[in-house]
């Protein structure tokens, strides 16, 4: 936090004394980069809002962000980047040389969900598109990745036109799937990190519903859950209904194992620690005088660190494998406990970095519009961006989207907003877009600017 004490301390003197700014332009740099920072996002304003509403209007689904992309690619290309596209099937990598400094990756995610929008803002999305197995589905920006995308476009305007202040390489990339967590490691997978410059560091924001539009949410360590999907297949050994005695009656095992998993997080887990074992769904049998073979459940886990996590995997598997054996079920009958790909480690935010980019954020957005925000259940494929042998420092925060009005009569009522995921969520794009556009900058100007490092004893 010192620099930041002395930056304003020395903008404190600066201010108070007129002669001194004018006689020393270049040392007032910090102040008169915001302010050309702000007018250039002013100016953009009104190109990211139509930019932003036709995403809006025709959201795409996961892996299958062929316009978005083009888009992207488009933007970035008339900017001066190198662009390659199809990086991880719809993945867009753009890279900006910009002389000797750090290498930042900036990432938006492209993907919008399989639901029917009804937030009734006039731009709403009536769309019905085909998601990545074929099947039409109605599409929504519900998570705001729209606003992301429109975000990274100004982020690029702003950046590409500011060239003399920063310097180093600046890599965006956009993102495609991130709502089934598998576009980030796709797009690992084919070189992000091999085929393009190394990054010293990786960002990204989220627009939220949980905070009022334009407020920036950050936390050090971990800041969204780790997720796991699991499925259990329960079998057992199938009959007639009116002769129990001669089967292993799969649905009354399942139901024991869905009442012992409610005992993990009350009794294993230590307190304190946060975990989510649901069970969402449970099928099983056809008909009432039947004893089925078979019981499929369906969890998910959520967590907040990985050793919490191996802990509830494994006392999931010991729960099915014990109960399955103390109802007798055959050795070659145990239940079959299964990871699917729908899985995500926690989301930590590397503290320095976290630091630096909150102290730029109190600067540039003023500390009344910066809030420490604890984590949340929900998760996020970003956290792959840190988690390959590099160990890459990474920090993502959240852009606030909720009307303030609504976010705070939600405060006196009770009724909570209109979540991310919702049909009926709508971030306001003002200040929502320019909160996104100017945090992004600022973190950028803050890694690769040469604003600090032109105060007055500098030179
Ligand atoms: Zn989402
Ligand atoms: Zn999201």
């Amino acid at each position: 936090m010192k620099p930041t004490h002395i930056t304003r301390a020395l903008h404190a003197v600066l201010l108070a004394n007129t002669i001194h700014i004018a006689s020393v332009a270049v040392a007032a740099a910090p102040e008169e980069l915001r302010s050309l920072v702000t007018g250039r996002v002013e100016a953009e304003y009104s190109s990211l809002f139509s930019i932003y509403t036709n995403l809006h209007a025709h959201p795409e689904l996961s892996f299958m962000e062929v316009k978005t992309a083009a888009l992207v690619a488009g933007e970035l290309r008339g900017l001066g980047f190198t662009v390659t596209e199809r990086v991880g099937k719809t993945g867009v990598v753009g890279v900006l040389n910009n002389g000797a400094g750090p290498t930042v990756l900036v990432r938006a995610d492209m993907d919008g969900l399989p639901i029917k929008e009804n937030s009734g803002v006039p731009y709403a999305s009536t769309d019905v598109v085909k998601d990545i197995s074929g099947e039409d589905q109605p599409a929504m920006h519900g998570c705001a990745h729209d606003t992301h995308i429109a975000g990274l476009i100004g982020t690029a305007r702003v950046l590409a036109s500011l060239k003399d202040r920063w310097s180093g390489t600046l890599v965006l990339i956009a993102q495609p799937a991130e709502e089934i967590v598998a576009g980030a490691r796709a797009m690992l997978k084919e070189g992000l990190y091999t085929r393009f410059p190394k990054p010293d560091f990786a960002i990204a924001l989220h627009t939220t519903s949980i905070l009022p539009a334009g407020v920036i949410g950050y936390g050090e360590g971990p800041f969204l859950a780790s997720v796991n999907s699991m499925d259990i297949l329960v079998r057992g050994v199938g009959g007639h209904g009116s002769a129990p005695h001669t089967t292993k009656d799969p649905i009354v095992l399942a139901s024991q194992i869905v009442l012992a998993l409610q005992t993990i997080v009350s009794r294993e887990v230590k307190p304190g620690a946060t975990a989510v074992v649901t069970v969402g769904t449970i099928r099983g049998g056809l008909k009432r005088n039947v004893i089925s073979d078979e019981v499929k459940l369906e969890l998910t886990l959520r967590a907040f660190d990985d050793k919490v996590m191996e802990q509830l995997i494994a006392s999931i598997r010991r729960i099915c494998e014990g109960l399955a054996r103390a109802a007798g079920v055959p050795d070659n009958r145990l239940p079959v406990v299964t990871l699917t790909p729908e899985s995500v480690g926690v989301t930590s935010n590397d503290p320095a970095l976290t630091r630096r980019l909150t102290a730029a954020f109190n600067e540039w957005l003023g500390t009344d519009r910066v809030k420490l925000h604890p984590p949340i259940t929900g998760a996020e494929d970003f956290s792959e961006f840190g988690r390959t042998a590099e160990k890459l420092p990474i920090c993502m925060w959240w852009v606030g989207g909720t009307d303030p009005a609504k976010f705070a009569e939600s405060g006196r009522t009770g009724v909570p907003v209109p979540s991310n995921h919702s049909a009926t969520f709508a971030p306001v794009p003002e200040p929502t877009l320019k909160a996104c556009v100017t945090s992004m900058t600022a973190a950028v100007l803050e890694l690769m600017g040469n604003a600090r490092t032109a105060q007055p004893k500098a030179r």
